[in-house]
């Protein structure tokens, strides 16, 4: 039994959603059959077991599913990277790029100490826009993000280089082609 291949066919894609040209890669089929979501944890964990990795941090909302996992199998912290003003605590931002404009992510001033492990864990890496907003903002906290982990790689998107370029190892499960 092949694993990628496996996890590659629990994956669902919906063509031009949610516009034209989009081939859009829906991990939920994929976190409801209950292999394949042990299996995409399990493989998402593997590197990192026994590195003493303190905290996972995820960002909103399908990076909190395999993220929360994750972190509970390392025996790590969590924390939730969000969208601007949902989080009830002190926050630091970062202005991040979307494919049109700009937005905005948090997390609590306190979610990090400096020098701690963390590794950052989403479904899915594009333009990687949204992981290297992520990454800074932990950086900038004086995290040492030691990966960022994802289930999908878009490589024609250049989303992993982008993350590379800030001195973070990119792993990913699968990639498929296009956009
Ligand atoms: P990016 O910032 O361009 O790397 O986009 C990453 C975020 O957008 C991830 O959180 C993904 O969940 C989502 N995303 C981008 N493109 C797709 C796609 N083709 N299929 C599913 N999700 C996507």
């Amino acid at each position: 039994m092949n694993l990628i291949a496996d996890l590659r066919e629990a994956v669902r894609t919906i063509p031009d959603y949610p516009k034209p040209g989009i081939q859009f890669r829906d991990i939920t089929t994929l976190l409801g059959q209950p292999q394949a979501f042990r299996r995409a944890v399990d493989e998402l964990v593997q590197p990192w077991a026994g590195q003493r990795i303190e905290k996972v941090a995820g960002m909103e909302a399908r990076g909190f599913i395999l993220g929360g996992a994750v972190a509970h199998q390392l025996s790590a912290g969590f924390i939730p990277i969000r969208k601007k003003g949902k989080l009830p605590h002190a926050t630091v931002s970062i202005a991040y790029s979307l494919e049109y404009g700009i937005d905005e992510m948090e997390m609590h001033c306190d979610a990090v100490s400096k020098g701690e492990r963390v590794i950052l864990v989403d479904d899915l890496i594009a333009t990687g826009g949204t992981a290297e907003g992520a990454v800074k903002l932990l950086q900038q906290q004086g995290a040492d993000v030691v990966a960022a982990c994802f289930v999908i790689d878009l490589p024609e998107l250049g989303g992993a280089k982008k993350i590379e370029a800030l001195g973070v190892p990119v792993r990913t499960l699968m990639r498929f082609d296009g956009h």
